[in-house]
């Protein structure tokens, strides 16, 4: 961020804040808009955190996400609010389409200053303030930085610290993906101002129900199939497999990572039957790159090994459609 001085000086004097992020919000969702919650808070500004929909279970321990509004269950209060906003924070996404009806509003609202922080490719939103690193781990990571770049690292505490990590390990799927030098840096830090990585690693991870493992024996025995001419592993689930499992929103999240655990799939992608949309939530192994798939074929974005899209299709033509498009990364997945 180049221009972080002229954001300093906006931010010397207290303003009106709405933190926003993603649709069907992820650790890291929450955990960057949380920590920036807390820091803002802590700078005078009167802050307020929306996201379009509900986030799950195992982040709803985190300090402070009893205060963030949902606008799928305020529309009104959550656009009044987004009106009144001086400047309006857009964390762990980088385009408005992807918060839906709260999107409108952001893009109705002129008065508003735009920052952007996020670690997604190909940025779309016209923001005056961007932190854009498409290498970071997370967005976590990146408020971190940002923090750091406002010269107040020592305002970061243990609660600000435990949102930081919680986004730094679901992204990283535990310091599986995406790690670097620097991360590890960051980490330490948080762990030397008592942040308890194992405890949050238990919430975060340990917190299944039943349902959960019945479900994932479920997608493994009879809603798998591995193509083993393109390296692909496809598992699917339709409306009535929702109804069986009494499946709700974050609660097949990890599944499609269970495909990678294949020696020779490269290729994953969990295709469910949503209300009106057919959903792909795509990952990778090396240089194949699923945001491309996602982008081409499914008008939907992500990372390299990590992105989704959507079909207006049935779940069926959904997923012959991406067998369809396979062979044209067949050369790519040659070379691996
Ligand atoms: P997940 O598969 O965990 O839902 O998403 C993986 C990554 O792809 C995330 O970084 C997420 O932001 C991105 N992503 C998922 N669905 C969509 C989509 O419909 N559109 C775009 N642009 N990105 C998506
Ligand atoms: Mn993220």
């Amino acid at each position: 961020m180049e221009n972080i001085d002229q954001l300093k000086t906006l931010l010397a004097i207290p303003k009106d804040i709405v933190i926003t992020s993603h649709r069907n919000p992820d650790g890291d969702a929450i955990g960057s808009s949380l920590a920036m919650y807390r820091y803002l808070n802590t700078q005078g500004h009167t802050v307020r955190v929306i996201f379009p929909s509900e986030y799950p279970d195992f982040v709803a321990w985190l300090p402070g996400a009893e205060d963030i509004i949902i606008h799928d269950i305020e529309p009104e209060k959550a656009d009044e609010v987004v009106q009144r906003a001086d400047l309006i924070f857009c964390l762990d996404y980088n385009s408005l389409d992807r918060i839906d009806k709260l999107g409108e509003t952001i893009g109705a609202q002129n008065d508003a200053t735009l920052v952007m922080i996020d670690h997604h490719l190909y940025p779309d939103i016209q923001a005056e303030f961007q932190l854009s690193v498409t290498s970071a781990s997370s967005t976590c990571e990146l408020v971190y930085d940002f923090i750091k770049m406002m010269d107040d690292l020592k305002v970061i505490d243990k609660d600000l610290g435990e949102c930081l990590m919680t986004g730094i390990l679901t992204d990283t799927g535990s310091f599986k993906y995406s790690t670097s030098p620097r991360l590890f840096r960051v980490v330490a830090h948080l762990l030397e101002i008592g942040v308890d990585d194992y405890k949050l690693q238990d919430l975060i991870f340990n917190s299944q129900q039943e349902k959960h493992l019945r479900l994932l024996g479920h997608c493994l025995k009879n809603r798998m199939e591995i193509i083993e001419e393109y390296q692909t592993g496809i598992i699917w689930l339709n409306r009535r497999d929702y109804e069986q499992f009494d499946i709700q929103r974050g609660d097949t999240e990890g599944i499609v990572n269970y495909l990678l655990k294949l020696k020779n799939v490269k290729i994953a992608a969990f295709i469910t039957e949503q209300p009106t949309i057919v959903k792909l939530s795509l990952r990778s192994k090396g240089d194949i790159s699923v945001q491309k798939i996602a982008q081409d074929h499914f008008k939907g974005g992500g990372h390299k090994n990590a992105a989704g899209g959507s079909s207006y299709g049935t779940l069926r033509g959904t997923i012959n459609r991406l067998k369809q498009i396979l062979p044209q990364y067949h050369q790519e997945l040659l070379k691996q």
